[in-house]
């Protein structure tokens, strides 16, 4: 028996001990997290849809699987949160568009099938910006969610659902999907974890297509370890993703435990310059120093790369993403799924109408002004000169990164400029949301993986990311690195970045759960 409390504030890899030893059942746990969403939810409003019956069900089930003993992943019988923009069988998947309320979809996402396979309770399915289209959760078509933090601030976007449900103890992990940063800058504005991996390394069978060639799929979590043995759950080939890498994935979790022995002496880390510059707050560029500092410290050199191309990257992303999302988009047509409007009285009843109306109604003014951006981009006469030229500046910075990694094993930057806004201060101006991801959106662009973990607090008391890059395929590289600093950290702080979050929904949900 322990209290709701207790359990939640664990990390998830000491939530699979106790699994392990006998101390907790999957159902303990998965109805702590139940408890803490009840009392959570009226203030953060993480989730689109709690499914607590089935996830209980799937514990009792991991439950009997470790009885009877099967063998099993560390995670198993640990609960997780999914972003709804990836499919689940028999759980309503919106992708937080009215055009798609009420689909519920026959299969499941690779990655789904591979939570249920490990034995990992789903508890729900997040909130996100409509159709993962934006920087604050606040264009999702259902309603905003808070930031743990501060509830008058955004928990960033596109993915505020995943983060804040990890950053608020309703969820130990999460999975998210990122484009162009939508799980890294949220986990910069909620404190949190957040993993873009290599593109092709985790499966994009089942999620909601945005941008093909910038989708990847990765988890969120509280520590470095937690991410770590998450990815290696959902990575790895599959047939059904023609872009899937169809090699082995690297040792994760082995470099993670090997980061946090804090040794990084042989390690060459480049700091990338043309990221952190103008338009970055002063606490996040501090944050930022003494976090290289805890590296050199632990034996990593330091040297300064350049990536010249970089400046370029968020006008070629505005190119390519709304191109891809133009075309991506064009399903939503009123005959296959979710919404249907039929014309007014007087209006010809035709096909053509219905899809207008149908699209006027569902799509959210985001997603419009993207899908009209793409078809322009897309257009006869402007495609070489649009579309042509971003693919061409998409090489350029691919070489940067090939460039840089010759130099460095790792480069970093700051996550994203700001700490967490507040909420009407960015939404009616499109081109300062778009600079949100700055500094994340190269590593979409190059198909590289990175990472934002924690660095601490800006003045304003709100966490600040620290990213890493690591080479295409190479996902283990920046999980050292990101394990150790860590672990100096906490060291430094005494304790993790989360113990600082207060926390008035736990006091609430505090009873003491048994199976
Ligand atoms: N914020 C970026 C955008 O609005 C990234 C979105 C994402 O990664 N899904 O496009």
């Amino acid at each position: 028996m322990a209290s709701t409390n207790e359990l939640v504030k664990l990390s998830a890899s000491q939530m699979a001990e106790k699994l392990k030893s006998g101390e907790v059942s999957s159902k303990e746990l998965t109805q702590a997290h139940l408890n803490v969403i009840e009392s959570a939810e009226p203030s953060i409003q993480a989730f689109l849809k709690i499914s607590g019956d089935t996830a209980l069900e799937q514990a009792e089930d991991a439950d009997k699987r470790r009885a009877a003993g099967e063998e099993l992943p560390e995670l198993s019988g640990v609960p997780i949160a999914v972003k709804d923009m990836i499919v689940t069988k028999g759980i309503e998947t919106t992708a937080a568009s009215k055009i798609l309320e009420g689909w519920v979809p026959p299969y499941d996402a690779t990655v789904v099938e591979k939570l249920k396979k490990a034995g990992m309770p789903i508890l729900g399915k997040t909130n996100l910006d409509e159709f993962a289209q934006g920087s604050s959760t606040e264009h999702s078509g259902f309603h905003p969610t808070n930031n743990p933090w501060d509830t008058s601030r955004v928990p960033g976007g596109s993915g505020g659902g995943s983060a804040a449900a990890v950053a608020s103890f309703e969820a130990p992990l999460a999975l998210g999907t990122d484009t162009g940063g939508s799980i890294r800058q949220p986990g910069a504005l909620t404190g949190t974890v957040g993993v873009k991996p290599t593109y092709g390394g985790v499966s994009r069978f089942g999620a909601i297509a945005m941008a093909s060639s910038l989708d990847q799929i990765g988890p969120v979590g509280r520590t470095v370890l937690d991410t770590a043995l998450l990815h290696e759950v959902i990575g790895g080939y599959d047939e059904r993703d023609s872009t899937s890498i169809p090699e082995e994935l690297p040792k994760i979790v082995k470099a993670a435990r090997e980061g946090q022995k804090m040794d990084l002496k042989g390690l060459k880390v480049g700091v990338v310059k043309e990221i952190g510059g103008e338009g970055f707050q002063p606490g996040v560029k501090a944050r930022f120093d003494e976090s290289l500092t805890l590296l050199e410290q632990m034996g990593a050199e330091i040297v300064e790369v350049g990536a010249p191309h970089f400046p370029y990257s968020l006008g070629a992303y505005y190119i390519i993403m709304p191109s891809e999302v133009s075309s991506n988009l064009a399903r939503y047509d009123g005959m296959r799924y979710g919404l249907r409007v039929m014309p007014p009285e007087g209006v010809p009843q035709t096909a053509a109408n219905m899809m207008a109306y149908t699209r006027e109604a569902g799509f959210g003014d985001e997603v419009k002004r993207r899908i009209i951006l793409g078809t322009y981009a897309l257009s006869a006469g402007y495609y070489d000169a649009w579309y042509g030229s971003a693919q061409k500046v998409r090489t350029l910075i691919i070489r940067d990164f090939e460039a840089a990694f010759e130099k460095a094993d790792v480069l970093v930057s700051p996550t994203s400029p700001t700490t967490a806004f507040k909420f009407g201060e960015q939404i009616d101006d499109p081109l300062t949301m778009y600079l949100n991801d700055v500094a994340t959106i190269p590593a979409n662009l190059g198909g590289v993986p990175a990472m934002s973990i924690p660095a601490g607090l800006s003045d304003d008391g709100l966490p600040v990311g620290f990213q890493f890059f690591a080479p295409q395929k190479r996902d283990d590289v920046m999980y050292k690195p990101a394990a150790a600093l860590e672990a100096a950290l906490n060291e430094k702080w005494q304790a993790p970045l989360w113990s600082n979050l207060k926390t008035p929904w736990l006091d609430s949900a505090n009873q003491t759960v048994e199976a």
